[in-house]
C-alpha cells in the first residue's frame, strides 16, 4: 500500500482579483503551493505527490520545487476546466494499486498541520474514506432563487468540510467513473465518491486550514 497525494492547483484564482494565481502568491516570502507542498513532502508516510495544472504553469512549478527541493513531486499534469477534471487527469496517471490510499488537497491551504494530515490518513485505514470537517457556528438557512428562506437545518448536523480528502484509489476511480458516465459534477471528492453511494466518515478539521480564496483570508 503506498499513500499518494494529489494536489490541484489549476485554479486562475479570478475571485482573488489578482493577475497572479493566488497559489504562486507569496506569504512571508514564499509561495503558498510552496508551503502547501513542504508540510506532506516531510511526512515519511507520503510516497509519492502529483500536481495538476495548467501547462503554463509547469516551468513555475518546476522552479519552486527544485528550489525548496520537494523530491516527493513525481509528476506535474495538465488540470482540467473543472476541480474535478484535474483531479481525475491526477488519479489516472497516478499507477497506483486498488489499496493505495489517496489524498486530495488544495493548493491554496497551507496551514493544515502534519498532525492532521497523519491523522487523516491512519483513519483512513480503517473507514477507507475521511474527511475533515468543522461544526458551525451560525443558523444555516436554506434559500430559493429569489432569497426567500424555504428551511431551517439543525446545525448539529452540519458541517464545513476541507481537505485533505482521503479514499482508497479503487474507491475513488470507481466513484470518478460513475461521475463522467452521468455528467455528475462534484465540488469536491467526498461528493463524487457519496454519488457512488461511499460512505464517508467525518473527523474534526482544523479552523486555521482555510482555502485561500479572497485577499482578506491572508492579507
Ligand atoms: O476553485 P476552488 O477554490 O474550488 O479551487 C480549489 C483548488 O482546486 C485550488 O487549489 C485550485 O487551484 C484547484 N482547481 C483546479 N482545477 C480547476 C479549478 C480549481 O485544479 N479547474
Amino acid at each position: 500500500m503506498k499513500v499518494k497525494v494529489i494536489i490541484p492547483a489549476s485554479g486562475s484564482g479570478e475571485r482573488f482579483g489578482s493577475k497572479i494565481p493566488k497559489q504562486f502568491l507569496k506569504i512571508e516570502g514564499k509561495e503558498i503551493i510552496a508551503l502547501t507542498l513542504e508540510k506532506f513532502n516531510s511526512i515519511k508516510l507520503i510516497d509519492e505527490i502529483i500536481i495538476s495544472t495548467k501547462p503554463e504553469y509547469f516551468v513555475r512549478i518546476s522552479t519552486i520545487l527544485k528550489k525548496y527541493n520537494l523530491r516527493k513531486v513525481s509528476k506535474i499534469v495538465e488540470g482540467g476546466k473543472r476541480r474535478q477534471d484535474s483531479v481525475y487527469n491526477a488519479l489516472i496517471t497516478s499507477e497506483s494499486e486498488d489499496d493505495d490510499m489517496i489524498l486530495v488537497h488544495d493548493a491554496v491551504r497551507p496551514f493544515i498541520s502534519k498532525k492532521k494530515i497523519k491523522e487523516l490518513i491512519i483513519t483512513a485505514m480503517k473507514y477507507k474514506c475521511v474527511i475533515p470537517g468543522l461544526p458551525v457556528a451560525e443558523t444555516v438557512k436554506i434559500v430559493d432563487g429569489k432569497n426567500y428562506v424555504t428551511e431551517t437545518i439543525d446545525r448539529n448536523n452540519v458541517r464545513t468540510i476541507q481537505t485533505p480528502q482521503v479514499f482508497r484509489f479503487d474507491i475513488l476511480r470507481k466513484s470518478f467513473e460513475k461521475a463522467y458516465s452521468e455528467k455528475f459534477t462534484g465540488t469536491d471528492e467526498a461528493a463524487i465518491a457519496e454519488n457512488a453511494g461511499y460512505k464517508i466518515k467525518v473527523i474534526d478539521g482544523e479552523k486555521a486550514n482555510v482555502k485561500i480564496t479572497y485577499r482578506e483570508d491572508v492579507f
